[in-house]
This record gives structure tokens, C-alpha cells and sequence, in this order.
């Protein structure tokens, strides 16, 4: 039991109702946990000692959703956009084909390279998700390596029908075998419930089997338009809806009265030059909003946390503060963990120092790599 203090803490954002933010702060971890928060005058005596010199300190951030269970690249399709051509749902097809056609190894070494970029980053929690498979095959193979390498894994086999299948034909070996085969790996399962993939009724009907097999529930929704995906989330339970970029009224509602966190993906939404999500309208309703990174090759190609709070603070109004709370402690509701997220005595030490005095820089400078040192469970990263 080798314990460490960090000292000399100019900021210290804990997500602790409690302790709140506190200045010139100290921490103490042991095994992996947060043993004591408080003021530096008042810190305990601890193995080593590490001095951060008015540094800011937060939380490590929790990236609710990406897939990175993935081989190729999409260049050409990002060039042609932004020489104007719209994005459809349809390119996912383009990353299934490279990804079958990659060995096991391959496949492995792509997500390892990518949560290591994101741990560098300040990333100590992450979710990623199957779906560039879509056969029962290619989505065990995938759900069983990403098993191996994050902490929160979901089985997205209905992220497209692929290219020539039947619909109707590819739902049911969706709810059928393939869910029957990845379900033991995974901890969630996910669909993207959207024109050009996935409709109301076949949408629903992946969540409800998936729920059979004891999975908890995520769904990609209200990502191109107005839809069922928000509607359906949260009349199902899921944890969290992903997304959210075009609302009604209804769907803000119906958010507002539910458990379900309101995931925004505002590097997507700049990739595919869509509008940016409603980030104010759901918070004044009282929504609990996430921000996460998407990463994927296609339509939103970051494993930057930070980005994403830069532009949720610049374009979408939300205050640092929330923007903040949105990456880390509503991250870790998305996924229903209470162990990460915040740096209460108990929590994991997850921690993150910045090369800043305060978690404004994230945003008063923006591209600015501002990451000093990561822990996760107490092991340092960086
Ligand atoms: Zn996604």
C-alpha cells in the first residue's frame, strides 16, 4: 500500500457535491483509489510527494462513445465533403469491408494506438463499440479484442444493413444469433436508429432483445433530422441517447423527465457540417448533457476531449464549468459507473493535471495540448 500526495494544486475540480472546487488543494491516492481531498495546509503525511506548482487538477476524462474497432481510412470521403458532397449514413460501409478484410492484429494495434493517443490526451475512461463487422463472426472477433483493451464495451450490430442483405433478413440474425454470440463480451448494446439505417420499429426491436439478454441500452439518434431515437431511449430506459443534434420540443421534454443523459458529439457534428446540438436548450431544461468524442474514421476523426469542450464552451454556449462536468462526471452517468468521473474519497485515481492554472485555459486556448500528467487507477500514464 504505497500511498502518494499530490500537492501544490492551484485548482483542484473534484465533481464532488460536497468539496466542490477547491484552490491550493492536495490529494492523496493509495491502490488505485482517492484516499483524501482537501486543503494543502491540512494534507496527510503520504509515501512520495509530488508537487504540480499551481497546476490545475480534474478528474481524467470519460469518452462515452467512439469506435475504434476499425481498420482503413476515409480521406477521399472527408475531401469530397468538404468539397460539398452531403454525409449519409452510407460510408460505414466503406470502413466494414477494410475492417473484414484485417487481421486480428491488426484490428488491435489500431485500438490500442488510438486509446493510447486518448490516454496521452487525459482519456482514463473509455467506451467503444462493434459495428464494423456485421457479420456474427466479425462483430465476436471485435467485441472480444475490444474486451481486452477498454472499459466499457457495446455491441453496435445494427450500425448499418450491409450493402445487399434485406433488411428484415438482418435484424433478425441482429437480435438473433449475433446477439446470442457477442452478448457474454459486451456490457451494451446500441443502434443507430436514423434514415438510411435503422427505422422506429427495427430500432426498437434491438433494443428490446438486447434488453432480454441483460445488456443495458444506448442509441444513436436525432443525428441528420428529427426522429424516433430520443423518443425511443428514453421510453426504453437507455442510459444515454448519442447525438441529439436536431429536437423537438417533445424530445427535450421527455429528456428533461428521465434518467437518460443526452450524449453530444459536437466533432462529428463540425466533420459532417451539420448544426451543432442544442447544448443550452437541453441544459436549461435540466437535461443531463455529455460530451463525448465520436471517434471514428469516418465521420469524426478526434480522440480530443479537450476539442470537444473548446467548442461546446466557444459555439455552443455551455460555461466551462458545465462543459467540464459534461466530459467526466455525465460521462461516467452515460455509462451508469459511479466509480469515475469525479475524485471523491473512494473513486478510482483517475487524474489529470494540466499545463494551466485553471480548467478555463481548456477553452480561453483553444489547440492547445494542455495535458501535464495522467493517472488512471493510480498508475501514471504520462
Ligand atoms: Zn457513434
Amino acid at each position: 500500500m504505497i500511498s502518494t500526495l499530490i500537492t501544490g494544486i492551484g485548482e483542484l475540480t473534484t465533481n464532488d457535491p460536497e468539496l466542490g472546487r477547491l484552490t491550493d488543494a492536495a490529494l492523496v491516492f493509495t491502490d488505485g483509489r482517492v484516499e483524501w481531498v482537501g486543503p494543502a495546509s491540512s494534507a496527510p503525511v503520504a509515501d512520495s510527494r509530488i508537487d504540480v506548482e499551481g497546476r490545475a487538477v480534474l478528474p481524467g476524462w470519460v469518452d462515452s462513445h467512439t469506435h475504434l474497432l476499425f481498420a482503413g481510412d476515409r480521406t477521399t470521403e472527408f475531401e469530397a465533403r468538404m468539397a460539398g458532397r452531403p454525409y449519409t449514413a452510407g460510408g460505414i460501409a466503406v470502413t466494414v469491408n477494410a475492417t473484414r478484410a484485417a487481421s486480428d492484429a491488426d484490428i488491435a494495434d489500431n485500438l490500442r494506438r488510438h486509446v493510447a493517443e486518448a490516454v496521452a490526451q487525459g482519456t482514463t475512461t473509455l467506451e467503444t463499440k462493434t459495428g464494423y463487422g456485421l457479420t456474427v463472426e466479425d462483430e465476436l472477433r471485435s467485441a472480444r479484442i475490444a474486451a481486452q483493451h477498454v472499459d466499457e464495451v457495446t455491441f453496435l450490430g445494427a450500425h448499418l444493413v450491409p450493402p445487399g442483405a434485406d433488411p428484415d433478413t438482418y435484424v433478425a440474425l441482429a437480435t438473433g444469433p449475433m446477439l446470442d454470440a457477442v452478448a457474454p463480451h459486451v456490457r451494451w448494446a446500441d443502434v443507430f436508429c436514423e434514415q438510411g439505417a435503422f427505422d422506429e420499429d427495427q430500432s426498437r426491436a434491438v433494443l428490446e432483445a438486447a434488453r432480454a439478454k441483460g445488456l443495458g441500452l444506448r442509441v444513436h439518434g436525432n443525428q441528420l433530422g428529427e426522429g424516433p431515437g430520443v423518443r425511443l431511449a428514453v421510453e426504453l430506459g437507455a442510459a444515454s441517447v448519442d447525438h441529439c443534434t436536431y429536437l423537438s420540443a417533445a424530445d427535450v421534454d421527455a429528456l428533461a423527465n428521465s434518467s437518460t443523459v443526452a450524449t453530444l458529439l459536437p466533432a462529428c457534428d463540425l466533420s459532417t457540417r451539420q448544426s451543432l446540438p442544442p447544448a443550452r436548450r437541453l441544459l436549461d431544461a435540466g437535461v443531463t448533457v455529455a460530451l463525448a468524442s465520436n471517434c471514428n474514421p469516418g465521420s469524426s476523426y478526434t480522440t480530443s476531449m479537450a476539442y470537444c469542450i473548446t467548442t461546446a464552451v466557444l459555439q455552443m454556449r455551455m460555461t466551462i464549468e458545465e462543459a467540464v462536468t459534461a466530459a467526466t462526471l455525465n460521462g461516467a452517468k452515460a455509462l451508469r459507473r459511479s466509480d469515475v468521473g469525479h475524485l471523491s474519497p473512494g473513486a478510482r485515481a483517475d487524474i489529470h493535471v494540466l499545463d494551466a492554472p485553471s480548467t478555463t485555459h481548456l477553452a480561453y486556448r483553444p489547440g492547445v495540448p494542455l495535458t501535464h500528467a495522467v493517472w488512471r487507477a493510480g498508475v501514471r500514464q504520462r
